[in-house]
């Protein structure tokens, strides 16, 4: 068996995420040995010995990634746009778990004179956003139930990830402005593509022949 620092290690994010990403690296010839849902361990050794997995938040995700800890990593976009990529490569769309990044508002709203107040759990991305299209705001960090802001007065639109559009909708918000499509990607950290590049092409290259394969599949 590989010692372990000679393992390739693999973030995983929690949540909705995991579900779609675990078929794709079995396609891949790449499994847990346990079910990572049942279990509330962090590292879990796979199918091959010289790969293990993590299970982390993601947000967690790009640090582990950024600090060369775990060589590949799956984090959605917008997890990715928010913490800023910089000591990493985002190497696939592996198109799973679409979603797009918006602005909200109550369906009611009346026009913002002055500063918006903007609240999210996605500071730096509302941040930058809003800088582009020049308008001035003030952005308030939340950590959930963003869509409750506007209507508890503490701002005047939210910024957030919409799939259907049904928990603004039951909260008597619509979405308004587009600023991203979202998806979850395959990084890579700066350290393991200098040092264990011919051992990661090989997944990677498997992982974009699932994802190829899934999408027709779905077509
Ligand atoms: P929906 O009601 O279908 O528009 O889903 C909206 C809520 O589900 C958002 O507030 C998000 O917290 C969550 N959500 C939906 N899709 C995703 C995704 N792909 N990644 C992360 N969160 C998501």
């Amino acid at each position: 068996m590989a010692k372990p620092t000679d393992q390739i290690t693999i973030a995983l994010s929690k949540g909705r995420i995991l579900k779609e990403t675990l078929p794709l690296f079995a396609a891949a010839g790449i499994e847990p040995l346990e079910d990572i849902h049942r279990s509330r361990k962090l590292i879990f050794e796979t199918t091959r010995p010289d790969v293990r997995f993590i299970h982390i938040r993601a947000t967690d995700v790009p640090t582990y990634v950024e600090y060369g800890v775990a060589d590949l990593g799956v984090a959605g976009k917008d997890v990715l746009m928010e913490h800023g990529a910089d000591e990493m490569y985002e190497l696939l769309d592996l198109d799973i778990a679409r979603c797009r990044l918006m602005t909200a508002r109550l369906v009611d709203a009346e026009p913002v004179l002055g500063r918006m107040k903007v609240a999210t759990k996605f500071v730096n991305v509302a941040k930058r956003y809003f800088a582009e299209q020049g308008r001035q705001v003030d952005v308030i960090k939340l950590y959930g139930g963003m869509e409750l802001a506007p209507i508890m007065k503490l701002a005047d639109c939210i910024v957030d990830i919409v799939d259907t559009g049904n928990t603004l909708k039951a909260n008597g918000l619509m979405a308004e402005e587009h600023i991203a499509d979202i998806s979850s990607r395959l990084v890579a950290s700066r350290l393991a593509l200098k040092l264990k590049d011919e051992r990661l092409n090989p997944i990677v290259e498997d992982l974009s022949r699932a994802v190829a394969e899934r999408r027709k599949a779905r077509a």
